[in-house]
């Protein structure tokens, strides 16, 4: 199923929960709404499973338009942080209650159940209630409850926020295997980064509302498009310096700092052109070299996962550097930086747009 976004407005009150959000979702498609808390991802997935009525615009289901149509019409599956199984029910009772309620025979409820559960890997647990399971159980048993109606859209709302770190990174590949297999278009609200970035096709990012930028995972690290999406995503997050640019000799310089310039990359050249700019670099595209164009003073070492994050001063601007512990920096070490050259990126100091 495609599902259409246009001009769609929540409000409530004088609140803009979500504002003028347009984008489309091809079928099949795994998209993924990430934003900081508040940004109106719950309220957009709402108001995609008919659960929230829009205050403007339209939601668009194979081209029709579904902004009435009650939340059991529309055909979609949802899969919540909190799992909302009914403790008194037995699992199989737990996936087969959408099936229950629409009154399918006994014997048809208990085909699908078990194809479901053997392809969930919890056909040994029919027969315990909710209250009998580890989380990433109840979470398959939630998913199991979803996928059952043999929804054309399924919905997830944080799904993995209560399991632990590793569980969490193999039902993200549990749940993307299941997506792919069924083929089902899929909305995925998260505030985590990775969890968006390893599982989705395409990432909408919003902010206060606002649709920010919605395009494919590489896209959205390698080229972001403004300051608020290079700074979300990747970690640690990306430097941004107030820098100027200006040119030598038919040559563009970026200078970070009095006296502390180097040459843009031909393959970077921001094609607006400004004086003053803020430039971003991730700290991972920053290496210590022994020798090169930027001098730059250490000023603080720690550890990060296997690797050091090296605050250094280029001049009187601070930029983060991930390097391999093995470096063996300390404060107050004097060094040399030199860029990445596809690293390099310039944003409108007023308006946060990247110049690229
Ligand atoms: P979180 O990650 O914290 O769940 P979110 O991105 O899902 O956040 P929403 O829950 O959609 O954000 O909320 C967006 C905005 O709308 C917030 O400012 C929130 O306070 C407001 N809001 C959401 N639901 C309601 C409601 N029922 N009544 C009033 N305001 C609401």
């Amino acid at each position: 199923m495609k599902i259409a976004l246009e001009h769609l407005t929540k409000k409530f009150g004088d609140v803009y929960a979500v504002k003028d959000l347009n984008f489309h979702i091809g079928d099949g498609e795994f998209v993924a709404l990430l934003g900081p808390s508040g940004c109106g991802k719950t309220t957009t997935m709402l108001m995609i499973a008919g659960i929230y009525k829009p205050t403007e615009g339209f939601i668009k289901f194979d081209g029709k338009v579904v902004n009435d149509l009650e939340p059991r019409d529309r055909n979609t599956g949802m899969v919540f942080q909190s799992y909302a199984l009914y403790p008194h029910m037995t699992v199989y009772e737990n996936i087969t209650f959408p099936l229950k309620l629409k009154k399918v025979p006994k014997s048809e409820m208990e085909e699908e159940c078990k194809k479901i559960a053997k392809l969930l890997q919890i056909e040994h647990l029919l027969n315990r209630k909710p209250g009998e399971l580890s989380g990433g159980q109840q979470q398959r048993v939630a998913l199991g409850r979803a996928l059952i109606k043999k929804p054309k859209v399924l919905l997830f709302d944080e799904p993995l926020s209560n399991l632990d770190a590793r569980l969490r990174i193999s039902m993200r590949r549990f749940i993307k295997e299941i997506q792919r297999e069924f083929g089902i278009t899929s909305i995925y609200v998260t505030h985590d980064q990775e969890e968006a970035m390893t599982m989705a096709d395409r990432i909408a990012v919003m902010k206060d509302g606002v649709l920010q930028t919605f395009t494919t995972p590489n896209k959205l690290h390698d080229e972001p498009e403004n300051i608020f999406v290079a700074n979300f995503i990747g970690n640690p997050p990306m430097n941004i310096i107030d820098a100027e640019l200006f040119e030598d000799k038919g040559e563009l310089y970026l200078c970070l700092s009095e006296g502390f310039s180097v040459e843009v990359p031909e393959i970077r050249k921001p094609r607006v052109k400004k004086r003053k700019v803020k430039f971003g670099i991730r700290p991972y595209d920053v290496k210590i070299v022994k020798d090169g164009k930027i001098p730059a003073k250490v000023v603080f070492v720690e550890f990060f996962g296997k690797e050091l994050l090296v605050l250094c001063k280029i001049g009187d601007k601070e930029i983060q550097v991930l390097v391999p512990a093995e470096l063996n920096v300390k404060e107050g070490d004097g060094l040399f930086l030199e860029f990445k050259e596809s690293g390099f990126h310039f944003f409108d100091p007023d308006t946060g747009v990247s110049l690229l």
